[in-house]
């Protein structure tokens, strides 16, 4: 320590002053708060000059002791206040260095992540299910790579029926496998009536597969939500009493619903089901919802055709049933406005804020 250069007299007031410059210039250069500490134990501690002075003071002859002490005492008091100075000083930047590093700017930019929001297809296949679990119906489901029996046999499709050139079926390798990427969600009605047998309310939402190019209309996968009922005496009133409630439900009281008769292979008699435009009410040739013709098609219903009931195992006599299936991607569009499909399937988390965060 080369500051501790020889031993200070107490009563030498020019070494004392020299030692009391010293250590208060010291604490005065103290970098910090643990560079303090340590220069304190050096020029105050057990072995410092300080230290050793005062201890000299009893060595003295009496006369002297009085004037060492008073000395001694008048340089303590200098270095001790300098070093609680210094304290003083380095705690309080010690602080503000810590509040001024801790501290939060209100103006920053955040890192504002998107809460994201499930998909507005989702929220309307599950929103029609919704109608139907209220009624009492179940929600069923069904593998998407079907066995062709399934999607095709089971539902009346004759081994030549045009509907399966019509449907433009993914068949899948190898040839012959008997496996296809279901076209519809209708080979669930036939997986229910196996395995459930009747009476059968199901609503069945799921994906389905053909073989389009996607554009704005089109898309190789879509959603559709098929649903069926088997039990004795059902009617095509029946049907269409669901049908209308179905609607209400989804569009708004009141809604105007029409049966236009038609074809598919697993109802009979069958038929398609049109919205009056709820834009123009059918008055607007250019309305770009119903496309001027003042009806929007919505989906395919029909009662349930008894060669599926009996394929199923089914009394075709005793029991009856109705069917109906609508497109999601549909439904989507004309209720929400939506006028262009790939919108929906890019995964655009903008796409389905619009239609709210639900959880
Ligand atoms: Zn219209």
């Amino acid at each position: 320590m080369p500051f501790v250069s020889e031993s200070v007299s107490p009563l030498d007031q020019a070494a004392l002053d020299r030692l009391a410059r010293a250590a208060t210039e010291a604490a005065a250069g103290a970098a910090d708060l643990e560079d303090l500490a340590q220069l304190r134990r050096r020029w105050t501690g057990e072995r410092s000059d300080i230290a050793q002075a005062n201890r000299a003071i009893k060595d003295l002859p009496g006369a002297d002791r009085a004037a060492a002490g008073k000395n001694m005492g008048a340089v303590k008091r200098l270095v001790f206040a300098a070093f609680e100075a210094r304290r003083q000083a380095l705690e309080q930047s010690t602080a503000s260095d810590k509040l001024r590093r801790e501290a939060v700017d209100v103006t920053l930019p955040t890192d504002r992540r998107a809460p994201g929001a499930r998909h507005p297809l989702e929220l309307t296949q599950e929103r029609i299910a919704d109608v139907f679990t209220a009624l009492g119906w179940s929600v069923a489901e069904g593998p998407e790579l079907e066995a062709e029996w399934f999607n095709f046999d089971a539902l009346n499709f004759g081994p030549d029926h045009p509907a399966r050139q019509m449907q433009d079926t993914f068949f899948v390798d190898p040839p012959g496998s008997g496996l296809v990427m279901r076209t519809h969600t209708s080979p669930v009605q036939a997986r229910v009536l196996l395995g459930q047998g009747v009476p059968c309310y199901v609503v069945v939402p799921g994906k389905v597969f053909r073989t389009d190019e996607l554009d704005a209309t089109h898309s190789p996968v879509f959603h559709q939500v098929e649903g069926l009922a088997v039990d004795r005496g059902l009617t095509m009133a029946d049907l269409r009493g669901a049908l209308d409630h179905l609607a209400d439900q989804m569009f708004g009281r009141g809604v105007t619903t029409r049966l236009r008769p038609s074809f598919f292979p697993f109802t009979e008699p069958s038929a398609e089901m049109d919205l009056l435009c709820f834009v123009c009410r059918g008055g607007d040739p250019a309305c770009r919802t119903c496309g001027g013709s003042g009806w929007i098609e919505w989906g395919g219903c029909g009662m349930v055709d008894p060669n599926v009931l009996v394929a199923c195992g089914i009394d075709a006599v005793e029991y009856q049933g109705f069917a109906f299936g609508m497109g999601i991607e549909r439904t989507l569009m004309f209720r929400n406005g939506v006028r262009d499909m790939r919108d929906m399937v890019e995964g655009d988390v903008r796409f389905s804020l619009n239609y709210g965060v639900q959880i």
